[in-house]
């Protein structure tokens, strides 16, 4: 282990391997400790949308993403009808999504850090930070049974929602905001390969519409992914049993998809959603916190790779500018700049999976959906985030209105 770097980073997940890759391409120092060694299961539905494909294009992997099982867009079902909606074509965003196992997909971005001259140590698990006069200035790392410690101009915590060190950082999530439970299996199927990501909307128990949706995504090697995922908005959500949800929702599917006991070729495996930017603020001296530590899951469809993706490379700008230009130490600006780029999108996302948490307004709104292909066309572009700088289209007016209506009057407690 190096006894000193530029940048120290917690964890080698989305967000870690994209401010590795961006700060060491800039030529800085960087060492990433991850705690498991890859490749490593992270339990996750697998789909990417054009979002987290374009800042994969980004860091320079479109080869690599050639090879990978493509969707057009999201299947509906509900209401006993199914819809298809293509991914618009926009200038800001590509037309497709991709399915990648995050067993592969972490690997894979991470030794591209690797090949820009990051560092990256696993089995190295972060156990403590480092404080000089109040600023961050270093972590401790256990290491094949040893202690060690690491001086550096600044730490990233990316530890997902581990949140262990970043607690110690006295950051935690704000319990006032939604979170997201979430479980998923991998099944042989001959969905394996479908072109679409299969999404239900009708998720209930008993008599209550959840918040909530079913996923299957086709995962190209024979398997799909199928999961159910649960907003806490929903009033009884702590006594909802996921892995009976998991069962349910599997129990349903159409019997030609062959999804079911006999298939499942994995355990169920749940985890927690941090949304919104429900971990604030997302910096202190000496340090950065990004993707799920900072809590930046997106609140309306659960999507988090590619808002790892892109707070890693706004971490690893500011800390690029500090180190280099002269920018300020106390890194403030990525608070700021986070605020303008994800504030009223976020803002507008609570505001609506609040509103979903009721389960007659869940019900209608599916309902009316279901029976509209503009609003669920425009619904798709609001829940995925797709705004672009020119298209002119309805759903992307009308996107950009309901943002400023949110801002209009700010929830009580949001920043
Ligand atoms: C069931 C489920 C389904 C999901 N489906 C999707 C989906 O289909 N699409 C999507 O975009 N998002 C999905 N998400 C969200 C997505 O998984 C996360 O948003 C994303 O993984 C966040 O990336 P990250 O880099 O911030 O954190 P992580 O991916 O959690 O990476 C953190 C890394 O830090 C390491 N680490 C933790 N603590 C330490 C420590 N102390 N020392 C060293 N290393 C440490 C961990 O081992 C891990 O490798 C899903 C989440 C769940 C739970």
């Amino acid at each position: 282990m190096p006894t000193e770097v530029d940048v120290a980073i917690v964890g080698g997940g989305p967000s870690g391997a994209a401010a590795a890759h961006y700060l060491s391409s800039r030529g800085h120092s960087v060492l990433v400790c991850e705690k498991k060694t890859f490749p490593r299961e992270k339990t996750c539905g697998d789909g990417l949308t054009p979002r987290a494909v374009k800042a994969l294009q980004e860091m320079g992997l479109q080869k690599e993403l050639d090879t990978w099982e493509r969707v057009r867009g999201l299947r509906a079902h509900a209401a006993g009808k199914t819809m298809e909606l293509d991914f618009p074509a926009l200038d800001d965003w590509g037309n497709y999504g991709l399915v990648k196992p995050r067993k592969d997909l972490d690997s894979i971005v991470l030794s591209h850090a690797e090949a820009q001259g990051a560092k990256v140590l696993f089995g190295t698990q972060v156990t403590e930070p480092v404080f000089d006069k109040g600023v961050l200035s270093g972590l401790k790392a256990k290491r094949d049974g040893d202690i060690e410690e690491v001086r550096a101009h600044f730490v990233i915590s990316a530890e997902g929602s581990a949140t262990k060190f970043t607690r110690t950082l006295a950051r935690d999530r704000d319990p006032s905001y939604p979170m997201g439970l979430a479980i998923r299996q991998y099944f042989t199927s001959p969905m394996q390969s479908s072109g679409w990501f299969e999404a239900y909307l009708d998720v209930r128990v008993g008599a209550d519409s959840l918040p909530a949706y079913g996923w299957v995504f086709p995962v190209g090697d024979g398997t799909v992914n199928a999961g159910v995922g649960l907003l806490s908005t929903y009033g009884q959500w702590k006594s909802v049993n996921l892995n009976e949800l998991q069962r349910d929702f599997v129990a349903q599917l159409p019997a030609e998809w062959d999804i079911n006991q006999r298939t499942v070729c994995s355990k169920p495996r749940a985890g927690r959603l941090f949304m919104g930017g429900s971990v604030r603020p997302p910096h202190g001296p000496g340090f950065l916190l990004t993707g799920d530590a900072a809590g930046f899951i997106n609140p309306c469809n659960g999507e988090g790779i590619a808002y790892a993706y892109e707070t890693g490379r706004i971490a690893a700008q500011h800390i690029d500018d500090a180190l280099s230009h002269g920018g300020s130490p106390t890194l403030a600006g990525y608070a700021d700049e986070l605020k303008g780029i994800y504030g009223p999108y976020y803002r507008l996302g609570r505001r609506f999976v609040k509103l979903i948490g009721y389960p007659w307004l869940m019900e209608k709104l599916v309902s009316i959906g279901m029976n509209s292909k503009s609003v669920m066309s425009f619904a798709f572009t609001m829940l995925a985030n797709l705004e672009d700088s020119k298209a002119t289209t309805y759903e992307q007016r009308g996107l950009k209105a309901l943002k400023l209506l949110a801002e209009l009057k700010p929830q009580r407690g949001s920043k």
